[in-house]
């Protein structure tokens, strides 16, 4: 354990893109500073919608190959942003995509909504306590937008923080770690409105349509957010990895889309919410690291 790097962040997410979207700039800038930034997804992302019609074979109700080749693309991203850990939340295929809320697909056996808790955390206990993460990034509650698997996610991670914790829970499976600080994936409400205006005023036909603010994930009142992470250094990795994941994301300059055909803006400049550990910035400021007040990883 004493050749980690003296920072160490773990992100978890449901679907091999999401990290791309939510993280990207971050994980970069955090990797090139020389962190060891860790990501677990927690399946393979089978039940997609596709964008390339050449793909579309793929597709769960087709030849429903689209887990693996979700997978390649993951590594292609993760190689834009120079993330050399990224696993699979109790390896390849153990936990499958739910499909969204009320599908069929939420039930069957397999299915990442329907995993037992503390077995799904338990595979990531180990991971806790195998690279010690000093923070941990995940979705809320309501998994920034309602998909089982989001939901699914952040329970498993919240759940996985305080086995890793607890001395007495699988005492073989490597020391016991304590996260030091926890934290949700946010946008500012108002930053959002500017992406949005900006997207209307520069590139209105940039896409078939636009979405609305309540299409993405973790918007809230700015004074929610505790943390902004400046990647404008990085956006370039990001859009970069966004377009890795070509059968989720079309990516037109500062703008991507989903399946839905819907612009958004790309965020370079990435925001979070302290919900667990001590801030590292004064009351009423902003930290600008993630490890800021943390012993050992503070700068
Ligand atoms: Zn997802």
């Amino acid at each position: 354990m004493t050749d980690l790097p003296a920072r160490r962040l773990l992100l978890v997410h449901a679907h091999p893109d999401d990290e791309s979207i939510n993280n990207g700039a971050t994980m970069a800038r955090y990797a090139a500073e020389g962190a060891l930034v860790t990501l677990v997804t927690c399946t393979l992302g089978e039940e997609g919608e596709i964008i390339p019609p050449a793909l579309a074979h793929l597709a769960a109700d087709r030849d429903d190959a689209l887990g693996p080749y979700r997978s390649g693309e993951l590594a292609a991203a993760m190689k834009e942003l120079g993330v050399t850990d990224h696993r699979f939340l109790g390896g390849p295929g153990r936990y499958r995509d739910s499909g969204m809320m009320g599908a069929e697909q939420n039930r069957r056996p397999g299915a990442f909504w329907s995993a037992d808790l503390d077995e799904a955390a338990g595979h990531l206990v180990d991971v806790i306590r195998e690279v010690r993460p000093q923070v941990l990034v995940t979705y809320d509650p309501d998994g920034g937008y309602g998909h089982p698997d989001h939901i699914q996610a952040h329970r498993v991670a919240t759940r996985a923080a305080e086995l890793a914790a607890d001395a007495a829970y699988r005492p073989g499976s490597g020391a016991p770690h304590t996260v030091a600080k926890v934290y949700w994936n946010r946008v500012p409400r108002p930053v959002a409105e500017e992406g949005f205006a900006a997207l209307r005023a520069e590139a209105p036909d940039a896409f078939p349509g636009i979405a609305e603010i309540g299409d993405v994930p973790g918007v809230v009142d700015d004074d929610r957010i505790t943390t902004v992470i400046d990647g404008t250094g990085y956006g370039e990795a990001k859009t970069a990895a966004m377009r890795a994941h070509a059968t989720q994301i079309a990516v037109q300059g500062a703008y991507f889309a989903l399946s839905n055909d819907l612009g958004q803006p790309v965020f370079t400049t990435e925001y979070y919410e302290l919900v667990s550990g001590t801030p590292g910035a004064p009351a009423g400021e902003r930290e600008r690291d993630l490890f800021a007040g943390v012993p050992g990883a503070d700068r």
